[in-house]
C-alpha cells in the first residue's frame, strides 16, 4: 500500500521533477500503437493493401511510394497531435508542475507534451516526434517540421517532402529504420538537468514506461541509487518491483497513469 501522503509530500519538497513517459502515457492521451480497435474501419486501404492492422505494424511498413506514405502519416499525424486535446491525466501533470522545474524524457513521439504546453526546452523525445521529418539518405540532415506537409496532404494537395541538403524524400523523425537520428541538443540539456540536480531534491515520476522504452526506466532506478536524495516514483511498477535499497525512497502505485496522477492531486 502507498503511502500518497509520504509522496506528496516528497513533491512539495522536490527542487526538480524528473517525468519519464512512455506507452502508457501515450494511451492516455488517445495513441494506443498496438491496439486493433478502429483501425481497419479508420485506414481500411492500408489495411487491407499492406495487412496490417494496428498503427505500431503500418508505422514499420515500407509502402510502395512516398506518397502513399506521407498521405498515411498525415492522418495519422493530424489525428492524434494537429487535434490533439489534453487528457484529464495531462492536466493533472500540468497542474503538479506548475511551480516546479522539471524535464520530461519520453518515448510517446506524438508531440503530446509540447501540445500541452510544456516548456519545449525541458523535453527529451527519446524516440523522436512525428511531426517533425528527417532526412531518408541514412546521413543526418537536420530534422523539419513537418505539421506544413501534413496540412497541405489533408487538404489533397500534399507533395512529398524532399532533403534540402540531397533532395532524397524526407521521413518521420521516429527509429522506424537505422536512419534515425536522436535530437542530440534535446538530449544534451537533459543530461545536463540530472547532472545540475544530482545533490538536489529530485522526484522521478514515471508515468508508464513499460519494456518498449527501456532507456526509460532502468537508467533513471539506477540513478536514484545512486543519489540519496532523490525519489522514484511509478505510476505501473508495485513497491516490490523496485530495487531494495531504494525501498524508503520510491513508491510504486502498481496501476495506469491516470489513476495515479488523479490521487496526487486531489
Ligand atoms: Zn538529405
Amino acid at each position: 500500500m502507498t503511502d500518497l501522503t509520504k509522496v506528496k509530500e516528497w513533491l512539495k519538497d522536490a527542487d526538480a521533477v524528473i517525468v519519464t513517459a512512455g506507452n502508457g502515457m501515450a494511451k492516455e492521451e488517445g495513441l494506443d500503437i498496438l491496439s486493433e480497435e478502429n483501425f481497419d474501419d479508420e485506414y481500411g486501404k492500408v489495411a487491407d493493401k499492406y495487412d496490417v492492422h494496428t498503427i505500431g505494424d503500418a508505422l514499420d511498413k515500407k509502402f510502395d511510394t512516398w506518397d502513399e506514405q506521407w498521405a498515411f502519416w498525415s492522418q495519422l499525424v493530424n489525428e492524434y497531435s494537429l487535434e490533439y486535446e489534453p487528457s484529464e491525466t495531462m492536466l493533472a501533470l500540468k497542474e503538479l508542475l506548475k511551480d516546479k522545474q522539471y524535464f520530461i524524457a519520453t518515448s510517446t513521439f506524438g508531440h503530446f507534451f509540447e501540445n500541452a504546453g510544456f516548456n519545449e526546452k525541458r523535453i527529451f523525445n527519446a524516440f523522436g516526434d512525428w511531426t517533425r521529418m528527417q532526412c531518408s539518405s541514412g546521413v543526418n540532415h537536420g530534422q523539419k517540421d513537418d505539421r506544413e506537409v501534413v496540412k497541405k496532404y489533408l487538404e489533397g494537395k500534399g507533395e512529398v517532402p524532399k532533403c534540402e541538403d540531397c533532395n532524397s524524400p524526407m521521413e518521420l523523425h521516429m527509429p522506424l529504420n537505422a536512419n534515425f537520428f536522436p535530437d542530440t541538443d534535446a538530449n544534451t540539456r537533459f543530461r545536463w538537468f540530472l547532472t545540475g540536480n544530482e545533490d538536489k531534491k529530485v522526484v522521478v515520476l514515471e508515468l508508464g514506461v513499460d519494456e518498449t522504452s527501456p532507456q526509460l526506466l532502468d537508467p533513471m532506478v539506477k540513478l536514484v541509487e545512486q543519489f540519496p536524495n532523490w525519489h522514484y516514483v511509478a505510476a505501473d511498477l508495485a513497491d516490490n518491483d523496485l530495487p531494495d535499497d531504494i525501498q524508503k525512497r520510491s513508491a510504486g502505485f502498481a496501476t495506469d497513469s491516470h489513476d495515479m496522477m488523479m490521487k496526487l492531486t486531489k
